[in-house]
């Protein structure tokens, strides 16, 4: 595209959102850079819409002009899909200024949300009402609903209330030439066709833009207790999430697992943080929301604890008094991502096993590694409830980070991606493929699945002009 044609693009999207919403030129890093600062891209402008109508006139407009478009929320997605190429030729579409809710309906246990709502937002929005949005996640700060749905996210309330997709009922989605989609329904039975809900989440923006969503919401829990405790193993810690299965049913909203290194960087980057156990070889985090009082369901907490005890699936335990040592516990595990950032540059695995392949897992690929790496430092974490670890390694003590990912990554991708796949397992558990994970989906998905895929971007999306080179 030549400068004149750049100039007469860039005064139609003017013309279309105001000249104060078409940014261009240097300091837009906060657009251009991803999460991990991992890719850097360079944009031909960043639009920032503010309604459905404006996201379909900008789209309509980029669409003729032959222009690729990449949608943006809240720029927390962990594997480059939200982020420009370094051509400056695609266009950068932030939905934050989409950020209404537009309505709750009680009665009916839902609510609509504009894509540029910041979750935790949502979150409070429904607390108001005494009801519960339960997605929740470390970036629930920043990350918006839009990237959410587009990322399938997961988070740590998976186990009792499934994933993104599993809370939406309806989105409205502008197609990528520039159609809207009205499908805001409030159904939970619909049996009208296809789904197409489901085919724009975890779609990664590459079929089109999702504007708005209808999302679940729950009763609130009368209380919410939350627990530490230490394993000697990952054996003893699926045990104890057995035990607790049994107990607590589906008041078991939470079971997080956290090796001792990964906790020891939180320590080392984060020391204000207090630290309620002793270090133990792993650690886990369990979350009881139940019907009857706070002291009574933390009688229950306690109780299945000391069974762990009795039957030596844990070496000790400590249940939070209070909401303010709850969230102190929580906040122990969400800052694992973020002082494992502040320690540098790693190589990131989000995979998903069946829970019951996870403690062979474990000290098999822990052994390959350091055979391969020697030194190679692996922090090992995640939602053992929803069989999904984060498996990331950082380079050995005194190397520098960009040398180590250079020269290994590659190499141990590819063995801990092999071993994932020999266990029934998959590549990307709840953080999608962006631009981190396409060149492995390739060589690993299935044919029949990948043709699937390709057949459906190019019936929808023929100018490959949605957020191109991501995913597939
Ligand atoms: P972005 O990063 O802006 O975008 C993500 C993807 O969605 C991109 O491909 C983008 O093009 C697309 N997209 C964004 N908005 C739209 C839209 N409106 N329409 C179409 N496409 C769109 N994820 C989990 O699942 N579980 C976790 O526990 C978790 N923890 C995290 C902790 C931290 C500290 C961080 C930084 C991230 C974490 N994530 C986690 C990653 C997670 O995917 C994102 O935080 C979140 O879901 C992305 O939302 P976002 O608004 O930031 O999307």
């Amino acid at each position: 595209m030549n400068d004149t044609t750049n100039e007469r693009l860039m005064d139609a999207l003017r013309g279309l959102v105001g000249a104060s919403h078409v940014l261009q030129g240097v300091g837009l890093d906060a657009y251009e850079v991803d999460w991990r600062k991992r890719y850097r891209g360079r944009a031909l402008a960043v639009v920032r819409p503010g309604s459905t109508s404006e996201v379909a006139a900008v789209v309509r407009t980029c669409a003729a002009a032959g222009t690729a478009l990449v949608p943006q929320g809240g720029n927390t997605g962990l594997v480059g899909g939200s982020v420009p190429d370094d051509t400056g030729h695609q266009v950068l579409l932030s939905l934050t200024r989409m950020n209404r809710i537009r309505e709750i309906d009680a009665d009916n246990l839902a609510l609509v949300a504009e894509a540029g709502c910041v979750l935790h937002t949502v979150q409070q929005a429904a607390d108001e009402r005494g009801l519960l949005f339960p997605l929740s996640l470390a970036a629930e700060g920043s990350c918006t609903i839009g990237g959410n749905l587009a990322a399938n996210a997961g988070g740590t309330q998976v186990l009792r209330y499934g994933n993104a997709r599993e809370l939406c009922l309806g989105l409205e989605v502008v197609m990528p030439q520039g159609e809207v989609w009205h499908g805001l329904t409030g159904l939970r039975k619909n049996n009208t066709g296809y789904d197409l809900r489901d085919l724009f989440i975890g779609s990664e923006g590459t079929l089109g833009v999702i504007t708005a969503a209808t999302l679940k919401l729950f009763p609130k829990p009368a209380a919410v207790v939350t627990a530490l405790a230490s394993c000697r193993s990952v054996d003893a810690a699926v045990g104890l999430l057995n035990l607790a299965r049994a107990r607590l049913g589906a008041g078991l909203t939470g079971f997080e697992l956290m090796e001792r290194f990964a906790l020891s960087l939180v320590e080392k980057h984060f020391p204000q943080l207090p630290r309620p156990l002793p270090q133990a070889p792993w650690t886990v985090l369990l979350e009881l929301a139940g019907t009857e009082a706070e002291a009574v369901e933390r009688e229950r907490l306690a109780a299945l604890l000391e069974a762990a005890l009795e039957q030596e699936l844990i070496d000790d335990a400590v249940v939070a008094e209070s909401i303010a040592q709850s969230h102190a516990l929580w906040h122990l595990r969400e800052s694992i991502p973020l002082a494992q950032s502040e320690e540098g540059l790693n190589i990131k695995h989000d995979i998903a096993l069946p829970v019951s392949a996870i403690p062979r897992f474990v000290p098999h690929m822990a052994r390959q590694l350091q055979q391969a790496t020697p030194g190679a430092r692996i922090v090992c974490f995640g939602h053992l409830g929803d069989g999904n670890l984060h498996y990331n390694l950082q380079a050995p003590e005194g190397v520098a980070a960009a040398d180590f990912l250079a020269a290994h990554e590659t190499a141990i991708n590819a063995l801990v991606y092999d071993e994932v796949q020999r266990l029934g397992g998959s590549i990307s558990a709840e953080h999608g493929i962006g631009r981190l994970k396409r060149e492995e989906l390739a060589q690993r998905g299935a044919p029949v699945a990948l043709a699937m895929m390709k057949a459906i971007k190019a019936a929808l999306d023929p100018a490959g002009l949605m957020n191109p080179g991501r995913v597939i």
